[in-house]
């Protein structure tokens, strides 16, 4: 489906159409780019919309969300906002849609559907990228993306995603069922990926780093069937 801003989407701090009290009131869990567009839509369409999480967008710990090549950072005007670890909302959605007045909950969790969901079928595919300045100083500005598949393999790929705030993401890797955040910019497979890129784009080795933030890496949450959109009723 897709959504156009001021039909569908309001770009202002009002939604679309106004919510009353008797509007049906939907919790949302999840506050990354799935649970924030979601709830999004929902408000221009008039539900009254709680957003529910345990993690919110912050500069020290990145979540997925915000290290991907599209970025999403400012959560929409309208909802409210709850802070809070949950459980299998099998045992919980009961007390949840009691205490929250909810007529139903949507559920976004990425990597947390295996607890929220109980979704066994979900895991990590780590992510990293490298954050050079795109001042067109050290080589040509780079200002449409670009993604192509290597010879290499498919989980090494040349990635080159312009920001609009003058950086260059420079990925990408795809590693399956790697959990934990602890890759470098001197990690074998990283050094790989600037090499590959750099290859491709002549200049780019001249990059200078982001000196705030010249290494990102995330877990995309990932399952074999395809994303789960499924209606559970009780
Ligand atoms: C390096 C990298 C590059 C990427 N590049 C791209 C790209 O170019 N294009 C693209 O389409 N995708 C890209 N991705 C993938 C993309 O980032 C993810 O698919 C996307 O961010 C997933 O968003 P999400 O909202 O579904 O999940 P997440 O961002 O994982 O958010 C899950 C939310 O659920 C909350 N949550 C989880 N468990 C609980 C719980 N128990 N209780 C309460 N709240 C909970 C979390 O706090 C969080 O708010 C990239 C990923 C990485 C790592």
């Amino acid at each position: 489906m897709t959504l156009a801003l001021w039909k569908d989407l309001s770009p202002f701090d009002q939604p679309l159409k106004k919510p009353s009290a008797a509007s049906p009131h939907i919790l949302v869990i999840g506050s990354r780019v799935t649970g924030l567009t979601s709830a999004w839509v929902l408000l221009d369409r008039g539900y009254r919309v709680t957003v529910l999480s345990c993690e919110w967008v912050n500069s020290k710990h990145r979540l997925t969300s915000q290290t991907a090549g599209a970025l999403w950072e400012y959560p929409p005007a309208g909802a409210k906002y709850v802070t809070e670890t949950e459980d299998d909302l099998v045992l919980i959605e009961d007390v949840l849609r009691a205490r929250f007045q909810a007529d139903a909950i949507v559920n976004f969790p990425g990597l947390g559907a295996k607890v929220l969901a109980g979704d066994r079928s979900v895991y990590p595919i780590r992510g990293g990228l490298v954050r050079v300045v795109n001042d067109g100083i050290h080589f040509p500005k780079v200002d449409a993306a670009l993604t192509i598949s290597a010879d290499v393999s498919v989980d090494e790929i040349i990635f080159l995603v312009p920001r609009n705030d003058n950086i260059l993401l420079i990925g990408g890797i795809a590693e399956l069922h790697r959990g934990s955040l602890d890759l470098t910019l001197d990690s074998p497979i990283i050094k790989r990926m600037r090499k590959r890129c750099e290859a491709f784009s002549p200049g780019l080795e001249n990059a200078r780093l982001d000196p705030e933030y010249p290494f990102a890496q995330g877990l995309r949450p990932f399952r074999r069937q395809n994303v789960r959109v499924e209606r559970e009723l009780p």
